[in-house]
C-alpha cells in the first residue's frame, strides 16, 4: 500500500482513469478485471473467491410438460417494456407474468423535476395493474428466491414456475452503508428524498448546497450533474444565488467518464460557467453529522448545509443470494443476447453488467434497459414460435441532460464502438428540454 493523498501517483500512472484492476486467484487465473473504480465489485470478487472457488456455469433443462409461461421480474423500465413487447409478440395462450413489489411503475427521470417542484409523484407514476388490460398477468408481491435449476421463482405469495425468465430487478439503493446518511443526507434517487429536497430548497436562504456521489457504479451517469444544474437554476431564480455555494463531489475523474473526454469536459465547463464547484476524484470516506461535514479518505473535509446524495447501488437482495450474482456484484450477461449463464434466463437493465471493449462497464440507464428489453422479448418470442432469432443488442443509446432554465443538452452514440465508446453532445437548447418532456409524456401514455 502506498499513500497517495494528493493523487499525484494516481495521475502519474493513469490517464485520469483508474488502471485495470485485476484480481488473480490462487490457481493463477484472472477472477476479476475491470477498468473502473468499483470497490464493491472487487469486494464481491474476493468474497466469491473464498466462498465459491469456481463459479459453476449451470444450465437448467426445461420443465417437461409445462405450459408456455414467461415471467418478467420487475416492473420498472426494462420489465415494463419486456412484458409489453412479449405480450404483443406471443400468442394469447402463452402466459406473460410480471412481478413487482411495487403497485406502481415510477418514471425515474422525472424525479429531478420533482426535486425542483416541477412534478408531483402522481404525475409520473402509473399502476402496473393496468397492464392486465392487455393480457399481462401482474403479481404484486415480493420476490424472495430464484431456483434456476427447477425454474421456479419464490415469492411472498407462492411459487411461480417459468419457461423463460427475464430479470429486470434494477439496482438496490443502499443508503444504510453510508455512515451518517440518516442524520445529514437527502436521497436524490427516491421520490421521498426528492420531495424532501424540494422542501429544503424552498426553505433555503444561504449556505452550502452539495451533491455527493459516494461510490460507483450508479444509474444514469448524467443524473447528479442534472441535479446540480437544476438546483443552481432554482436557487438563482429564487434570488439567493449570491448567498449560496454549490458543490458536487464524485469519485469519477470527469463527468460521465464512459464517454469520450470531450463530452465530460463540456459538462465540467458548463458547471464552471454556473459557478458550481466540481470535486472529481473525491474518494468518499464518511459523513460527520456533528460538524455537518463530508469527508474524503485523503482527509479533505467540507462543511455543507443541504446535502443530496446518490446512495450506493448494489444488486437486489434476491439476486445477491442467487447463483446469478457475478464477480462485479451484478449479473454478467452476453453483450448481444443478454442471456445469463442459465438457459432461458435473461438479465437486463441496471441489474446486469456488460463489459465494454475498453474494459469499462456499460452505464446503467433506462434508455439501455429499454433497448435490451426489446431484444430479449424478440429472442424469447422467436424461440417460442420456433424461429431462429437474430435479435441482438447494438449498444447504442442516448440521453437528455437537463441544464435548468428550460434548456437541455443531448448525448447519443455507440457504447460498443471499438476501441472506445463514441458519443457526441448536441448543442444545448430549449428544443432539447421539450424533447425530454415529450418523451416523458410518450412513455407514460404509450405503455399504460
Ligand atoms: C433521478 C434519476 C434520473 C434518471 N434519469 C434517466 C434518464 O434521463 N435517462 C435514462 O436513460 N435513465 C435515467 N435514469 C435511470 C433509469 O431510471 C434506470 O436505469 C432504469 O429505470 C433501469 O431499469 P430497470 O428495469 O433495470 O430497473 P428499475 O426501473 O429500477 O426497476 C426495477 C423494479 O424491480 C422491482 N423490484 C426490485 N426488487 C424486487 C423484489 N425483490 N421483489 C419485487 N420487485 C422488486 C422494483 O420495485 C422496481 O420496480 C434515472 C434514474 C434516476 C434515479
Amino acid at each position: 500500500m502506498i499513500a497517495d493523498a494528493d493523487g499525484a501517483l494516481f495521475r502519474a500512472f493513469t490517464n485520469g482513469w483508474v488502471p485495470w484492476s485485476v484480481l488473480v486467484g490462487p490457481d493463477g487465473k484472472v477472477i476479476f478485471s475491470e477498468n473502473e473504480f468499483d470497490e464493491s465489485g472487487f469486494a464481491v470478487a474476493i468474497q466469491q473467491m473464498y466462498e465459491r472457488p469456481s463459479v459453476a456455469k449451470a444450465s437448467a433443462s426445461r420443465v417437461v410438460g409445462s405450459t408456455g409461461r414467461t415471467v418478467v421480474l420487475g416492473g420498472g423500465t426494462g420489465g415494463l417494456v419486456a412484458a409489453s413487447e412479449l405480450r404483443r409478440r406471443l400468442p394469447a395462450d402463452h402466459r406473460v407474468v410480471l412481478v413487482d413489489r411495487s403497485e406502481d411503475h415510477v418514471y425515474q427521470p422525472s424525479l429531478l423535476w420533482q426535486m425542483v417542484g416541477e412534478r408531483r409523484l402522481s404525475q409520473f407514476t402509473r399502476p402496473l395493474e393496468r397492464l392486465q388490460r392487455i393480457g399481462i398477468e401482474f403479481r404484486h408481491t415480493e420476490i424472495q428466491t430464484l431456483d434456476l435449476d427447477n425454474r421456479v421463482v419464490g415469492t411472498a405469495s407462492g411459487d411461480i414456475d417459468y419457461d423463460s425468465l427475464v430479470v429486470s430487478l434494477g439496482a438496490q439503493l443502499a443508503p444504510e452503508t453510508v455512515p451518517g446518511f440518516d442524520e445529514m443526507a437527502l436521497n436524490l434517487y427516491t421520490p421521498e428524498g426528492c420531495a424532501r429536497i424540494h422542501a429544503a430548497l424552498q426553505d433555503f436562504s444561504e449556505g452550502v448546497v452539495a451533491i455527493l456521489i459516494p461510490s460507483l457504479p450508479f444509474k444514469c451517469p448524467a443524473a447528479p450533474y442534472e441535479a446540480a444544474f437544476l438546483a443552481e437554476s432554482f436557487i438563482r431564480r429564487k434570488g439567493i444565488r449570491r448567498n449560496v455555494e454549490i458543490h458536487l463531489f464524485t469519485p469519477e475523474h470527469t463527468p460521465m467518464p464512459v464517454a469520450p473526454p470531450a463530452l465530460g469536459d463540456s459538462i465540467a465547463d458548463m458547471l464552471a460557467a454556473r459557478g458550481v464547484h466540481y470535486h472529481p476524484l473525491f474518494t468518499f470516506k464518511e459523513l460527520r453529522p456533528e460538524t455537518s461535514e463530508v469527508v474524503a479518505s485523503d482527509g479533505r473535509a467540507h462543511r455543507v448545509d443541504l446535502l443530496m446524495v446518490v446512495p450506493p447501488h448494489q444488486a437486489p437482495e434476491v439476486v445477491r443470494s442467487s447463483p446469478l450474482l457475478g464477480v462485479s456484484g451484478f449479473v454478467h450477461v452476453d453483450p448481444r443476447t443478454l442471456q445469463t449463464d442459465y438457459d432461458d434466463v435473461y438479465a437486463i437493465g441496471d441489474v446486469a453488467t456488460i463489459k465494454l471493449p475498453n474494459g469499462k462497464a456499460l452505464p446503467k440507464a433506462g434508455v439501455l434497459a429499454h433497448s435490451e428489453a426489446k431484444v430479449v422479448a424478440q429472442r424469447i418470442a422467436d424461440e417460442v414460435l420456433g424461429k431462429r432469432s437474430d435479435a441482438s443488442f447494438d449498444g447504442k443509446g442516448s440521453c437528455w441532460i437537463e441544464l435548468g432554465d428550460g434548456r437541455a443538452a443531448f448525448a447519443r452514440g455507440d457504447f460498443y464502438a471499438e476501441p472506445d465508446p463514441q458519443l457526441k453532445l448536441i448543442r444545448p437548447g430549449r428544443t432539447l428540454h421539450w424533447g425530454k418532456v415529450a418523451f416523458e409524456k410518450w412513455w407514460l401514455h404509450h405503455w399504460f
